[in-house]
């Protein structure tokens, strides 16, 4: 790594902070003291600047190396400020079944910053090299998104190549987006161009091989032989409404009068 690579990418829609982030080279170890009222890496010799702040001093190696982990806070307004601290479950499970199994070299973590540290941090044979927010034109690329499955209608109309999955993606307890977690577990699901079969499930449990949609469904989603796929969204019953010619939630009734 060199003294140029960046502290990924995180980006605060109220400040101007993701800058300082971005602009701090966190491989000299200079900047070892965080502070949270400017949120920015600083050096010893700056001190003067951040003498009544919240700061944190003498960080080490494996501090700034994961500072999702053990600097960062998340932001109070959970609500209104996307927070994306995937589950170490489910980062275990997207470096070791996918990224490091298939054949990338390079990775750009956008708004995935826990991922993107994991990552660096990983222990494996593989070297990647880390893009932040360079517009790639004409290069083979795959994309992962991670919405919840009520937005695949807007995904896929700007985003056509990309096919949801049944994965509940999960999320530390503090994340925002643990929030909208209900009775049915996570809503955030995976939107990819890569091959779906290529996706092992997350657990023994839950998942079962669709051999007709070639990919792990949930459990309790049923292959809908008229529509050819395994039609459930948020992975609870569907049946076939031969009316509408579509599935629908298993307990709907179709109305004659309203279609
Ligand atoms: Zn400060
Ligand atoms: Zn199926
Ligand atoms: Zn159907
Ligand atoms: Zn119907």
């Amino acid at each position: 790594m060199s003294k140029s690579e960046f502290l990924g990418c995180y980006i605060d829609k109220n400040e101007d902070n993701s800058n300082k982030f971005l602009k701090t080279p966190i491989f000299s170890y200079i900047f070892s003291h965080y502070c949270y009222t400017c949120s920015t890496l600083f050096s010893q010799d700056e001190r003067s600047d951040h003498i009544d702040h919240k700061y944190s001093e003498s960080l080490n190696r494996k501090q700034l190396q994961q500072p999702c982990r053990h600097i960062l806070q998340p932001l109070e307004n959970k609500r209104s400020n996307a927070q994306f601290f995937f589950s170490q479950t489910f980062i275990d499970y997207l470096i070791n079944k996918i990224i490091i199994k298939d054949s990338w070299d390079s990775i750009i973590c956008i708004g995935c910053s826990t991922i993107f540290e994991n990552l660096r941090c990983h222990k494996s044979e593989k070297k990647f090299h880390y893009i932040y927010l360079i517009m790639i034109i004409e290069i083979q690329r795959n994309l992962i998104l991670f919405n919840p499955y009520f937005l695949e209608k807007w995904i896929i109309d700007a985003f056509p190549n990309l096919k949801m999955l049944d994965h509940k993606i999960e999320y530390t307890s503090i994340s925002s987006l643990n929030l909208c977690r209900g009775k049915k577990g996570s809503p955030v699901r995976m939107f990819t161009d890569i091959c779906r079969s290529k996706f092992p499930p997350l657990d023994d449990i839950n998942y079962k091989y669709c051999f007709e949609c070639n990919r792990y469904t949930l459990l309790t989603n049923q292959h809908c032989f008229q529509c050819q796929s395994c039609t459930s969204k948020d992975g609870l019953p569907y049946k076939h409404c031969s009316l509408c010619q579509r599935c629908v939630k298993a307990e709907r009734i179709h109305c004659n009068t309203c279609n």
